[in-house]
């Protein structure tokens, strides 16, 4: 809880968790998962095209935006959940006692949070896709950093299918 609280283990845009809290805590989460016997999923989640809204709207609206895709990954997630801002405009999430299709499921959740709806900024209305990559665990590695890396070649290839879906890895 002092982990979560303090200022200094937060990404100051957007607020979410910065990568070396997310990893900390993960872990923890991670040897929990192995000592009960329960499955854990893990995410990576990309803004499609990110570079363009930069491009065509300025920086300060791509910050907006970031700030806007952090919210609505936030909205779909539970209390123990855990998200951070990991990347420039990448994002992981940690769900703890979940199977990979209750996993699957919230992804598309978050996916279609964002699609459906418009990031607005100063009148004019964007839309915005992620791409996400989802690995579910349920024993072995005390690594977070494996399991990121597992959910990493999801992404990729979500982005190679075409971006705006949630891709599943197997161990
Ligand atoms: P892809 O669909 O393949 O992910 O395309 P992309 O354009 O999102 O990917 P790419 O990695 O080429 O570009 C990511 C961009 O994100 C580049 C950088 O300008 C922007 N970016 C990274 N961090 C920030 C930030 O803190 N603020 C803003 N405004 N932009 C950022
Ligand atoms: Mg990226
Ligand atoms: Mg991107």
């Amino acid at each position: 809880e002092q982990v979560l609280n303090d200022l200094a283990n937060r990404d100051p845009l957007t607020g979410l968790l910065n990568r070396r809290s997310f990893i900390t805590i993960s872990n923890s989460y991670l040897e929990q998962a192995n000592h009960n016997l329960t499955e854990l999923c893990a995410l990576m989640i990309d803004i499609d095209f990110f570079k363009k809204v930069n491009d065509q709207y300025g920086h300060e609206t791509g910050d907006e935006a970031l700030k806007w895709v952090a919210k609505k990954i936030k909205s779909q997630l539970r209390e123990h959940d855990l998200v951070a801002r990991i990347g420039g405009e990448e994002f992981a999430v940690i769900l703890p006692s979940t199977t990979q299709t209750q996993g699957e499921s919230l992804s598309e959740r978050i996916r279609l949070a964002i699609h459906n709806d418009r990031f607005f900024y100063q009148n004019q209305a964007l839309k915005l896709t992620i791409s996400v990559g989802i690995i579910t665990h349920k024993s072995g590695t005390n690594d977070v950093n494996e399991l990121l890396a597992e959910a990493d070649k999801g992404l990729y290839k979500a982005k190679s299918n075409g971006r705006n879906q949630v891709v599943t890895m197997a161990f």
